[in-house]
């Protein structure tokens, strides 16, 4: 008889944590697994700022994904996902087809189309890792050019960040920590360098209490960030961007500006025919497509609600849980046994401000500064200890203590 095939789309905290838990429960016999990936590495998403801002090599989040897989178990292909033929219970590669009994969908998110004029065009991301590397260049790229022009633009030394959401908030705090060395690398001084950050609301950290903005705000500022609240975006050049704030239009000379003003849900599902709720599939607690029961979902294409029906903000956190139950209830399908509940995640906030300051609300208490990024840096370290056991831990944790 034919072992039912378990097809993983992505290998995102979800998709890798899916196949990793899979390959310790299943036994060869049991069933055929294969996960599929756009790059022959997992990176970890929670440390990009990072490596846009360059205070940590993006070498240093990537993670071989033959070093963590059990190949005798899992086939691994590298290939793009196209669509999703629910019909036929088959998935479209960009180089082949895939049959599949059990379908996970692990696939993430990507920046959210505004509609903002110019910003696909001249806006820069940070979504993964050759993202955060472009980003990085672009920034030393911007301040040789003016180290070595005659006539000197100022744009070149103008940073602006769109956005004041936690990526925004996390990207300030380590790019402001890490201009002084840019700045000594390219001969520049550094009061000619503008770190900017609109926001559209009143305040950054939305979903923070207000003590936790006020902090991060203030540590922000006290370095140098120059925080513009309520601005609009309203036109992104490659020279420069127009906004609109206390009814009048300004304008800021910059070639980099970087949007970090959300993400979405990967579109690549949004033609199945599935259930959809926010942009994101509907699941069951038990992580099942509410449409279909041949397709899990984990992370951020999972619409995750907690008991009073708020839609939980997906995170790796998120994203690692989910992974959890939904191998383990693959393992019961096959085994004939009932499949168990997701309990919602706890709704945990944190945002870092810098290698070692942060905000955070951890159950229910509010933590300030060093010992915010601490937590950080123990969830980072507790992940790779789970994804690769102490081999990992040892080869790419963050042991800074102070
Ligand atoms: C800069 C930054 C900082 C963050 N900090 C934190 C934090 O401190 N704590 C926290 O909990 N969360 C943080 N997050 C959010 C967290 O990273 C995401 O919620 C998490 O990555 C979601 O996991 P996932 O498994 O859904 O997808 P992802 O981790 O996004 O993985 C999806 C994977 O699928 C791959 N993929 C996408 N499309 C295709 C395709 N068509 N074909 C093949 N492969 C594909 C992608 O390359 C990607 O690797 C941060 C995010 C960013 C961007």
């Amino acid at each position: 008889m034919n072992k039912p095939h378990i097809v993983i789309l992505g290998a995102g905290y979800g998709g890798i944590m899916t196949a990793v838990k899979l390959q310790k429960q299943l036994g060869k016999s049991e069933a055929e697994i294969t996960l599929v990936h756009k790059y022959d590495y997992h990176f970890q998403a929670s440390c990009l700022h990072k490596n846009a801002a360059g205070t940590l090599h993006q070498d240093h989040s990537k993670i071989k994904i033959k070093d963590i897989i059990n190949r005798s178990k899992i086939n691994f292909i590298i290939d793009d996902v196209v669509s999703i033929k629910r019909k036929t219970k088959k998935v479209k590669l960009h180089n082949k087809e895939l049959h599949y009994d059990l379908l996970v969908i692990g696939l993430g998110f990507e920046p959210r189309a505004e509609g903002i004029p110019g910003l696909d065009e001249h806006a820069y991301s940070i979504t993964d890792i050759n993202s955060a590397r472009f980003v990085r260049e672009h920034i030393e790229y911007n301040f040789a050019s003016y180290a070595n022009a005659v006539k000197k633009e100022k744009g070149n030394l103008n940073i602006v960040i769109g956005g004041g959401g936690i990526l925004g908030v996390e990207f300030a705090g380590e790019l402001i920590d890490q201009i002084p060395a840019i700045c000594r690398e390219y001969d520049i001084e550094k009061p000619q360098v503008h770190l900017y950050m609109l926001e559209e609301n009143k305040s950054l950290l939305p979903d923070f209490d207000e003590k936790l903005v006020h902090y991060a705000a203030t540590s922000l500022q006290s370095r140098g960030v120059e925080i513009i609240h309520q601005a609009t975006l309203k036109e992104c050049r490659d020279n420069k961007i127009i906004y609109e704030a206390e009814g009048k239009e300004q304008i800021i000379d910059t070639h980099t500006f970087i949007w970090t003003g959300g993400v979405q849900a990967n579109p690549v599902f949004e033609k199945a025919g599935l259930a959809l709720k926010n942009k994101k599939i509907e699941v069951h607690a038990n992580m099942l497509s509410t449409k279909d029961d041949s397709i899990f979902v984990v992370g951020e294409c999972a619409y995750a609600a907690d008991e009073k029906g708020n839609e939980i903000l997906p995170t790796a956190k998120k994203a690692i849980e989910e992974a959890t139950v939904v191998a383990k209830n693959i393992s019961s399908r096959l085994r004939n046994k009932e499949l168990t509940a997701c309990q919602p995640v706890k709704q945990d906030m944190l945002a870092t401000l810098g290698r070692d300051d942060g905000v955070a609300t951890i159950q229910n208490r509010m933590v300030f500064g060093w010992k915010a990024a601490l937590i950080k840096r123990i969830f980072d370290n507790h992940y790779l200890y789970q994804l690769g056991g102490w081999h990992l831990l040892l080869k790419k944790g963050n042991f800074h203590l102070l």
